[in-house]
């Protein structure tokens, strides 16, 4: 991308893999519906992104810290995280499933009695397992990607996994050999943050930019470019 000296280069921090949302494409590449959105939405503000792939709870800590200005990785907006976060406007709808092997055959939250489930670092996912842990007697086991996480259910270690339903559903499809067991809990949305009180000329800008390429169908295109891929 073309960068213009008039114009402010903000450092926002993402997920390693996250698709549809943040994944490196073959010419490693930061693509999906958040990259494309933001980068869209940085075109019709005349700001600069410097998109640092860090890991989701990595680009929580790193917001937290003062290294990033802002972040965008599929996050969800929750009550917790408005106490240190100022996020957007909402832009994607989501919600936690459980998500199983067919070689295990847990098909239900009752039957994680005693078992190993799958969690992934400081998300939304984890903070639900961690919520009914206790009633369903599981164990929770923490990942620093989703990757990672969805091959310990798949090897069998783990009897489950919790993530968020686009990400699981877009994840079936190109392949993963997983399935969804549940309906979608702690419904919410994603927004982008940036650390409560600062850069909120950054996310004026982000609402702003939203708010146009919604309007003139660019949103709806990326969305649909990334959610109606075949393999
Ligand atoms: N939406 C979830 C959260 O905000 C997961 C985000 C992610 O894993 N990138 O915690």
């Amino acid at each position: 991308a073309k960068t213009h000296a008039a114009e402010k280069t903000y450092e926002i921090g993402t997920d390693v893999t996250f698709p549809p949302f943040e994944y490196a494409n073959d010419n490693n590449k930061y693509v999906g519906i958040d990259m494309d959105l933001l980068r869209a939405i940085a075109k019709n503000q005349q700001f600069n992104v410097d998109i640092k792939p860090l890991g989701f709870n990595a680009a929580v800590q790193s917001i937290q810290s003062g290294q990033t200005d802002g972040m965008i990785a599929g996050m969800s907006v929750t009550p917790e995280r408005k106490a240190t976060f100022d996020f957007s406007n909402p832009y994607f709808d989501s919600g936690v499933v459980m998500a199983t092997s067919d070689k295990n055959g847990v098909t239900s939250l009752n039957q994680l009695k005693g078992k190993k489930v799958a969690v992934k670092t400081g998300t939304a996912g984890a903070q639900y397992a961690q919520s009914i842990e206790k009633k369903y007697g599981f164990k929770t086991v923490t990942f620093d990607d989703s990757n990672n996480m969805y091959e310990d259910v798949m090897i069998g270690n783990s009897a489950a996994c919790f993530e968020d339903n686009p990400v699981m559903q877009y994840a079936i499809k190109q392949g993963t050999k997983l399935k969804i067991v549940t309906k979608p809990a702690n419904k919410g949305t994603y927004g982008f943050a940036v650390k409560k009180g600062q850069n909120q000329e950054l996310l004026k800008k982000f609402n702003a930019g939203l708010a146009n390429i919604k309007k003139s169908g660019e949103y709806q295109k990326i969305v649909n470019k990334y959610l109606n891929a075949k393999k």
